[in-house]
């Protein structure tokens, strides 16, 4: 008799995008003419195409897989030498971060990352989640057996959440009980928040009195805009020693279906064994990927270190202007609706306050149904995500200006 995991039946049934599907769909079948007006702001995956840049390294990658003399089979699991390194230099040693190429693992998205990094980790840390959170980091841990049942409100039994409202600017506070393992990211998804160097330095001087770990996710790091705001965790003194950092060519580069990401695993930094001894984790991590994964196809590794070309990296400027740019159009005509409005300045996410006694559901329909919008309720991120909603400023300009448009007309 096989047995299945338990754990995945512990995981809420309704999930998030599923049931925005399941209203959108009811919604069109009634609403044929409604239906072709309708807009998506909902899901976080980017509209524009492929930087040239990349697309002319695809090409050349192709040419190459095609002769033998310059074909290529399996690669080396944790990334080639030439993307590995054009991000160590680029994103980090150019910034006066400490970072060698093999600390640089590549792979096949963000989202996998941050799910697989609990291979490496024990299966008895406390581990603290924002709330409202990117649900991965949740559901990731409920697959692994780390909580128990989810309660009414949908907080799992032996999460310790941290709520992230206006009155912290929806960044968390260090907790003051012991956690051995932080989820942090920083620009935020759902909220659009990012956080200032005060606050990542509470974060690493907390992580090294507590011995603990942050798992800090920086997949929208490109959208930064405001001057000191910091791009990496390691720009904080202290981090080497306590952090691992996931990226992502996914919301810079477009590459949200081309696949290719980075986790980066400082060789200084160490967890301990039951017996107390601290060890690193670089070659846990290095090990995992060997035997767990086989590599990101070598044309795609081609095209991310094309995001590293002088044109490159004007080219995803341009992507990351046009997406802010949305927001910016976003944000105003929700203000001018009346709406309170977090986010949209580092982030390509706005984060709205419902109109009071609003539910974010209710908010949900009430847009679906009267602006033909599809919006993503912040209740579906976690309980504090409730009263709110997320608007993605991934879409067409001419899109995020009628879905501006339509949020004025919008009568609450
Ligand atoms: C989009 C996103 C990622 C990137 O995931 P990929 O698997 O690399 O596409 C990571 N973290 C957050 C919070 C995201 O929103």
């Amino acid at each position: 008799m096989a047995l299945l995991n338990e754990n995945y039946l512990k995981l809420k049934a309704g999930y998030l995008f599923p049931e925005i599907g399941r209203r959108v769909k009811a919604f069109t079948e009634a609403n044929p003419t409604a239906a072709a007006r309708l807009i998506r702001c909902g899901i976080g995956d980017v509209t524009e195409p492929l930087p040239p840049a990349v697309i002319a390294a695809l090409h050349r990658a192709v040419d190459e897989m095609g002769q033998r003399s310059t074909f290529r089979g399996y690669g080396p699991e944790q990334g080639y030498d030439f993307l590995r390194s054009a991000i160590a230099q680029n994103d980090y040693r150019a910034h006066g971060m400490d970072i060698a190429d093999d600390e640089i693992f590549v792979s096949d998205g963000s989202k996998c990352d941050c799910g697989a990094i609990l291979d490496i980790l024990g299966d008895r840390n406390r581990i603290a989640i924002s709330d409202p959170v990117y649900p991965v980091y949740v559901d990731t841990n409920v697959m692994v057996g780390h909580t128990g049942a989810c309660d009414p409100s949908g907080a799992y039994a032996g999460l310790v959440y941290l709520p992230c409202t206006p009155s912290n600017g929806f960044i968390p506070e260090p907790p003051s009980e012991a956690v051995d393992v932080v989820y942090l990211c920083s620009p935020n998804n759902p909220t659009g928040a990012a956080a200032t160097r005060p606050q990542l330095e509470a974060w690493v001087d907390y992580a090294l009195r507590h011995k603990a770990i942050l798992l800090f996710d920086a997949a929208y790091e490109a959208y930064i805009t405001e001057p000191g705001v910091p791009h990496s965790i390691y720009e904080i003194p202290g981090a080497r020693e306590c952090a691992i950092e996931f990226r992502s060519f996914s919301k810079n580069g477009g590459f949200t279906g081309t696949r290719c990401a980075f986790t980066v695993v400082p060789k200084s930094l160490k967890a301990f064994s039951s017996t107390g001894e601290a060890l690193p984790l670089h070659p846990l991590w290095s090990r995992r990927m060997t035997t767990k994964f086989n590599g990101v196809p070598y044309l795609v590794q081609r095209a991310a270190e094309a995001l590293y070309s002088p044109e490159g990296k004007a080219q995803v400027r341009g992507l990351i202007e046009h997406y802010l740019g949305n927001a910016a159009v976003l944000v105003a005509g929700a203000r001018a609706a009346g709406l309170t409005v977090y986010g949209g300045v580092n982030a390509p996410y706005i984060w709205v306050a419902t109109p009071s006694g609003v539910t974010s559901w209710q908010a949900f329909d009430r847009i679906l149904n009267d602006a033909n919008v599809v919006i993503t309720p912040g209740s579906g991120f976690g309980s504090k995500g409730e009263g709110y909603f997320r608007v993605s400023a991934f879409n067409s300009r001419a899109n995020a200006e009628e879905v501006s448009r339509r949020l004025q007309l919008l009568k609450w």
